[in-house]
């Protein structure tokens, strides 16, 4: 093994060497702080035997911490560029596979299975932020066997996603997350990490406990939180009411008294619970 990869001076050797420009429009920027490498992988709980599903390598710093850790990792990197670096510095991981494929337009159920049958799935990533909602969404469409999801995003984005009623940084992405997993900011990580330095802080999220019993409910459940958040400043029988649902008000205040939510409250006033039990009440509809 050479000199660590988060080391800056080890970054700037390879990117001389092979001529690699960090392209922002990829969201890439690497970490740098072997603390927060090794504190992700900690965080994750990587051992032995874990497979692990990594979004982004970029030169590969935390796919090799995983690595050490005993884990098997599949990653998907989209920037074919970074293939020759890759070949250097993880050729020797025997455990270790990047894709190289934009993670969006690869079908992760299919890949998953054919190397790993149905293992459960750990997911640690350093995420490209300019797509991180829709990886997130991606990676539930896709149906894996998740036992958890350990991801770096934007430090206002994490405390958005883990933030709880009643607060004002919870919304329609909170509801969304947290009807599916417990969600928590494991880690706040300074924009001082990474190179090249982005802009903003970021934070590990992490969803654990996946709820699996969903049945049909869930995309009812998202379109009834969709409907409720479009007008924030509303009552929820007024947002709910005025959505568009095809169904008569009545039926909304029936559900809302049902689920013993008063007409009067405010969306971000009531509970991910709230929300689960109001989309079981709620009239079956499409919208
Ligand atoms: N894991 C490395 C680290 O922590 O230093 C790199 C993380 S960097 C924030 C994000 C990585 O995701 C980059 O290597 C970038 O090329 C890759 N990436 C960006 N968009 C992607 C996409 N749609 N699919 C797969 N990888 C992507």
């Amino acid at each position: 093994m050479n000199k660590r990869l988060y080391s800056p001076a080890r970054i700037r050797e390879i990117q001389e060497k092979w001529g690699f420009r960090f392209q922002k429009s990829l969201g890439q920027n690497f970490l740098i702080d072997g603390n927060i490498v090794r504190a992700i992988a900690d965080s994750a709980e990587v051992g032995e035997g874990d497979v692990i599903l990594e979004i982004g390598a970029g030169i590969g710093t935390l796919t090799e911490e995983l690595a050490l850790r005993g884990a098997k990792v599949f990653c998907v990197e989209i920037d074919e560029h970074l293939k020759p670096i890759l070949d250097e510095t993880l050729g020797a991981y025997e455990d270790v596979e990047i894709f190289y494929k934009d993670v969006l337009k690869t079908d992760l159920k299919k890949e998953l299975t054919s190397r790993f049958g149905d293992h459960k799935i750990k997911v640690v990533a350093n995420l490209p932020y300019y797509v991180t909602t829709p990886i997130l969404v991606h990676l539930f469409d896709s149906d894996l066997p998740l036992e958890s999801v350990h991801v770096m995003v934007q430090k206002e984005m994490a405390s958005r996603m883990a933030a709880k009623a009643g607060t004002k940084a919870y919304g329609s992405i909170s509801v969304f997350l947290q009807m599916r997993a417990e969600v928590s900011v494991a880690l706040a990580v300074p924009r001082t990490c990474f190179m090249p330095q982005p802009n903003v802080d970021s934070a590990v999220l992490a969803l654990t406990n996946f709820k699996t019993d969903h049945g049909e409910n869930l995309k009812r459940a998202e379109a009834v939180v969709r409907a409720a958040f479009s007008k924030r400043r509303k009552t929820v029988a007024n947002a709910l009411s005025t959505y568009g649902f095809a169904i008569e008000k009545d039926q909304i205040l029936q559900a809302l008294a049902e689920t013993g939510i008063e007409p009067n409250r405010r969306a971000e006033a009531i509970t991910v619970e709230e929300y689960r039990i109001l989309a079981k009440n709620f009239p079956k509809v499409e919208k």
